[in-house]
């Protein structure tokens, strides 16, 4: 099956009389009336469930489908995007090691790995991973690379099949953040990740209404991450884990909005006063157009920046004249937000952090909804007026 097809049916088999959709199953436990079929579940012989930490057939749907949809052998849904990443760093680099993170990324991994992982011994090295040279020297000492598909927040693209390659000449393994593309748009593993995990929150489920995380890779690496969960107490719960999957069944048709929708939006913000740069990766202006194009083929999603003339006074200017779109610090909704990643995605860092990085006090991260794109251009336009 194509991806949009795999987007509406995969993870579940439907028999004779079976629900169309799936049932939600809150159950905590199941009962048994045989202790050798009660073991042989346990020891993952037999399928069934025995205890919703372990196991939940909602959860077990949603795993199969995002596995499917990203050509990995088997996945694990869990309770944010967060505890995925966690998940998927120390089943990659269980002791102490060089993690080479992308520099311009997510400021709650940038967090994760400063504030939890750095004081157990790891030491964690920022690179900019658009830039191979820097990354070819980095990459020596590494333990585990981490990246993002599309980096947050200004939608930089690094070339992900290089990096997985220098990676795999030295035995390192690449962990890819898919969050912001999809397996819609992109799929990791068969560009050489060896784990790629997402925040559900946003895109997977879509609508703004569950906090999820999933992971993606071999049976093995997987199996590591599901035991750890199942002890460290992380999974996805069952309702989230069946409205994560009935967002995923449109997945492909949202996609394909939103990367319409903000190539527009982008485009339409390079004439407006005040906007002095903006940031999508298929504009062509940006540096990494040319990656981008062989990467994102099927369009780069619903994420994009653009940075304001007069810093934080005309961005709160802006959000008060909004009629459609609002400010919100998540993303990958059908509905059009703007947040503001000096006090949200990367209030963690300082300052001058953020401003090697190129985000500054007029950056204005979009997550672009699917509405009509003439109505959320004009809002932007309309906000953005000098004249009122
Ligand atoms: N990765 C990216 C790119 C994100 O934007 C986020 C959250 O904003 C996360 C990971 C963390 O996901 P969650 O909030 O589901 O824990």
């Amino acid at each position: 099956m194509k991806a949009a097809s795999l987007a509406v049916h995969a993870g579940r088999k439907l028999e004779a009389r079976s629900p169309l959709a799936p049932e939600l199953s809150p159950a905590a436990v199941h009962v048994f009336t045989d202790l050798d079929d009660y073991e042989a579940v346990v020891r993952g012989e037999r399928h069934g469930h025995y205890y919703g930490r372990n196991s939940n057939s909602n959860r077990e749907f949603l795993e199969r489908a995002v596995a499917e949809l990203e050509g990995a052998e088997a996945g694990v849904a869990m309770a944010s995007g967060m505890a995925a990443l966690h998940a998927s760093i120390l089943a990659l680099a269980p002791r102490p090691t060089t993690i080479v993170a992308t520099r311009e990324l997510y400021g709650g991994t940038a967090a994760l790995l400063r504030m939890d992982l750095e004081p157990a011994g790891y030491e964690i090295a920022f690179v900019d991973l658009t830039d191979l040279n820097a990354f070819g020297h980095a990459v020596n000492t590494a333990g585990l690379v981490i990246a993002e598909t599309i980096t947050n927040p200004l939608c930089g693209v690094p070339d992900i099949e290089a990096i997985a390659s220098m990676g795999q000449q030295r035995g390192v393994p690449l962990l890819v953040d898919n969050t912001f593309a999809t397996p819609l748009l992109c799929r990791p593993l068969e560009l050489g990740a060896a784990v790629v995990m997402h925040s559900a929150t946003k895109y997977l489920g879509g609508h703004s209404d569950l906090v999820a995380g999933v992971v993606v890779g071999d049976a093995k690496l997987t199996g590591t991450v599901r035991a750890r969960s199942a002890r460290v107490g992380t999974p996805l719960g069952p309702f989230d884990a069946w409205l994560a999957l009935r967002g995923l069944r449109t997945l492909d048709v949202r996609m394909r909005r939103h990367s319409e929708n903000s190539l527009a939006l982008a485009r339409a913000l390079l004439s407006v006063d005040g906007v002095v740069r903006v940031h999508h990766p298929l504009l062509d202006t940006s540096p990494s157009f040319p990656v981008a194009r062989r990467l994102l083929g099927r369009g780069a999603g619903g994420m994009m920046a653009f940075d304001l003339d007069g810093g934080r006074d005309a961005v709160q200017r802006m959000i008060e004249r909004f009629q459609l779109v609002r400010f919100a610090a998540s993303l990958g909704g059908v509905e059009t937000t703007v947040s503001y990643p000096e006090i949200t995605s990367h209030r963690s860092m300082t300052a001058e952090e953020r401003a090697s990085l190129g985000v500054g006090p007029g950056t204005v991260r979009v997550s672009v909804g699917i509405e009509d794109p003439d109505d959320i251009v004009a809002d932007f336009t309309q906000a953005l007026s000098r004249s009122c």
